[in-house]
């Protein structure tokens, strides 16, 4: 047995339940096995990936807050800091029911090789809790967020744990978050980011994830004598993501026609008009589905199968999971060219083997939605240097970021011979690096 099967069957013996973090682990380390195989006995040696699947640690606290009712109400946090061999833990936090340990600890293990990509000093991190901020009141997502602080605030800082937003979490919920914080400690310091304007926030870190996305979209097809302009395009989910991913292919050319949310998608021949979801989704926080009573020419439907819409390019920017082989079937068949992840692994296993197989051009979230945790390492270096860039200056310096990461993930995966396998490319090349800082650092 070849030690990348090894480690992964320990993975899966050792951490029973955890579904999430088998398959991501699962797909680093099937990409990682000609990388690891031209080095086996050192990396065996020095216990390399027994030590990169396990994270560093795992903080599991309560949450109890008292709701619009009067009613105590308890939700499970988590901070899953899972690597620091190449900088402070970095890493949003999560709040959907949803949330449980295997979800954070397979998005940590991504964050590392995806901080990594980056090229910036920032380690591997994760948190969230299982509550729900859909429907709540300002005043009980602002109690909810006031306890998690209350206990996170003690694992958390500036140099040690940055967190971020990520589902769940936006403007409204990093604003009560760092109130807390600096209520706790005293420390007006740059321990969170996507902070608003007005206290440390970086122009462009809304826009950040979904613009990157987008620049890395534009950077494969320029790398086939392609290009977005006239492309027709999905994009699923309605979120930050989602967003701005929508703006910023609708500005370099594109038509998006279909968008959705976890009831249902819209589809609209005639282009999204994005004022309208933004209406919806930022200031209503509504459902999807009022487009279609607002937009003359579109049509809701109920529930999932947005990919059997004609397109493209499909980028899937809602959540883990949701393209699974029957979508990738239906969208190899309709002709689609291209699927940029801007959600944290949205495609299955199987359904991201087929689209490889079938000619489609896959770039893994790893690499294509780096730009929003990029841009947060920028907020962090404007706040240690108490100044603020300009738009343009954090948008050219994202511009590059990805256009780096890019000539990275496919440097790497022409070097094992294994050319436009943008998986094997991103995964190795993030490795790399952070085993070169793990190797040097000693046994920690
Ligand atoms: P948001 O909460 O802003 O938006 C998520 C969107 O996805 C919502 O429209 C939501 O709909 C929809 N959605 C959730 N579950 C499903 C489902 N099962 N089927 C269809 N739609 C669904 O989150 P973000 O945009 O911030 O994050 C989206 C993804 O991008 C996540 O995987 C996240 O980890 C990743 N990401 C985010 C970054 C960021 O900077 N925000 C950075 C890097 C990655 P509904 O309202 O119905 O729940």
């Amino acid at each position: 047995m070849s030690y990348t099967e090894e480690v992964y069957e320990r993975v899966v013996a050792q951490n029973p339940g955890e579904p999430e973090f088998h398959q991501a682990v699962k797909e680093v380390l099937d990409s990682l096995k000609v990388a690891i195989d031209a080095n086996e006995e050192e990396y065996r040696k020095l216990s390399i990936l027994e030590r990169l699947v396990e994270p560093e640690r795992i903080i599991s606290f309560r949450v109890p807050w008292v709701d619009d009712k009067g009613v105590v109400q308890v939700n499970k946090g988590y901070r899953i800091q899972f690597n620091s061999a190449i900088g402070p833990y970095k890493g949003g936090l999560r709040f959907h029911p949803t949330v449980n340990q295997s979800i954070l600890k397979f998005l940590g293990f991504e964050q590392t090789f995806k901080n990594s990509l980056t090229g910036l000093p920032i380690g591997g991190g994760k948190g969230g809790s299982n509550f729900d901020p859909k429907g709540k009141s300002d005043r009980e997502v602002m109690a909810f967020c006031q306890s998690f602080m209350t206990e996170l605030s003690k694992y958390i800082g500036a140099d040690e744990d940055v967190p971020a937003g990520d589902i769940g979490v936006g403007g409204r919920e990093i604003g009560f978050l760092y109130g807390q914080y600096k209520r706790i400690t005293g420390l007006y310091e740059g321990v969170l980011t996507g902070k608003g304007l007005t206290y440390g926030g970086s122009l462009i870190r809304t826009q950040a994830t979904g613009y990157g996305v987008v620049y890395m979209l534009d950077e494969i097809a320029k790398a086939h004598n392609d290009s977005i302009s006239g492309k027709t395009v999905i994009v699923t989910g309605s979120g930050n993501v989602a967003i701005y991913a929508v703006e910023k292919v609708t500005a370099l050319g594109a038509k998006v026609v279909a968008m959705c949310d976890s009831n249902g998608y819209i589809y609209d021949p005639a282009g999204i008009n994005l004022d309208v979801v933004k209406d919806i989704k930022e200031v209503k926080r509504g459902r999807i589905k009022e487009y279609a009573e607002r937009v003359a020419g579109s049509v809701y439907t109920e529930g999932t199968g947005i990919w059997n819409i004609k397109c493209d390019v499909y980028l899937p920017c809602a959540t883990q999971n949701e393209l699974s082989l029957d979508g990738a079937k239906t969208l190899v068949a309709g002709g689609c060219k291209y699927v940029v992840e801007g959600a944290n692994m949205p495609t299955t296993l199987e359904a991201t083997t087929y689209l490889q197989e079938n000619g489609v051009y896959f770039m893994p979230g790893k690499a294509a939605n780096a730009g929003g945790v990029a841009t947060s390492a920028l907020e962090m270096s404007q706040n240690s240097m108490r100044l603020s860039w300009s738009a343009e200056e954090v948008d050219e310096k994202l511009h590059g970021i990805m256009v780096n990461i890019f000539k990275k993930v496919d440097e790497a995966s022409k070097k094992y011979g294994l050319a436009d396998n943008y998986v094997v490319g991103a995964n190795i090349a993030g490795f790399e690096k952070v085993v070169e800082a793990m190797k040097a650092q000693g046994i920690v």
